[in-house]
């Protein structure tokens, strides 16, 4: 998977959003130290959350399967803009078909987990589907038998208090190892002075252990 941040909000225009309330903008250093530990006093200690909805950052996150897409999708507090199966699956129906050791070849349309058994059932799903659209089946009919291990894209915009949840949902142990994936390279992505917002938020505990 591939994770780039197309834009976010700089700093200073949340702690504009605090002092608002208490009319100290004179006391601001431009999003510096004082602004920074600002925004995380109000918006996290104090719990004035809604603060922290003034921070947005938008993402185009590629190559997930459509299994992690719809647990990203339940987030409410986020929009999505997703690569459609109904217009873009002639990109399948023009290729070869692949072998089933061709992991690398069907890797281009298709999320492997690293298990033999499954990721050659993968190719089996994906080889039919690619039958199914050659025989000239339009893809409004043809996308009934997509794997979940279908590839997608997608542009994905959430504000700070959002990303909180969703990075504390989604590290988690808890979660599937795809999505905590995500979480990791979500993190990673984020502007370099606005991670200390997220650092309480992310689990780091056993990442290694995942699968792909
Ligand atoms: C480990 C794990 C297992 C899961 N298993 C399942 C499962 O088996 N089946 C399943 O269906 N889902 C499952 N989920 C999805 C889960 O139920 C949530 O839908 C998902 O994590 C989104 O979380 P959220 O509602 O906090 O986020 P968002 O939808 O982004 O909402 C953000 C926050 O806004 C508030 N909010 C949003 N909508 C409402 C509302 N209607 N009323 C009140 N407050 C609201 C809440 O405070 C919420 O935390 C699982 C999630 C995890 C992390």
């Amino acid at each position: 998977m591939k994770v780039t941040l197309l834009h976010h909000t700089p700093l200073p225009v949340a702690a504009h959003a605090i002092r608002t309330c208490w009319q100290s903008f004179d006391k601001s250093d431009g999003g510096g130290p004082k602004d920074q530990e600002l925004i995380d006093r109000v918006g996290n200690k104090y719990k004035h959350a809604s603060t922290l909805e003034h921070l947005v950052y938008t993402f185009y996150i590629q190559g997930i399967s459509r299994a992690l897409l719809q647990e990203l999708a339940r987030h409410r507090m986020a929009s999505l803009s997703v690569k459609s199966t109904r217009y873009t699956l002639k990109e399948l129906k023009n290729a070869e078909p692949f072998s089933e050791e061709d992991f690398e070849g069907a890797s281009r349309y298709i999320v492997l987990t690293g298990n033999e058994m499954v990721d050659r059932a993968s190719i089996k799903a994906l080889n039919e589907l690619q039958k199914v659209l050659k025989a000239g089946i339009s893809n409004d009919i043809a996308k009934y038998c997509l794997p979940e291990c279908y590839k997608t894209e997608l542009t994905w915009t959430i504000n700070a208090r959002s990303l909180q949840n969703f990075l504390a949902l989604r590290s988690s142990k808890s979660a599937l190892w795809e999505i905590r994936k995500l979480a990791y390279a979500i993190f990673d992505a984020l502007p370099e002075d606005h991670k200390y917002l997220y650092e309480d938020y992310i689990n780091r505990e056993g990442a290694d252990a995942g699968h792909g």
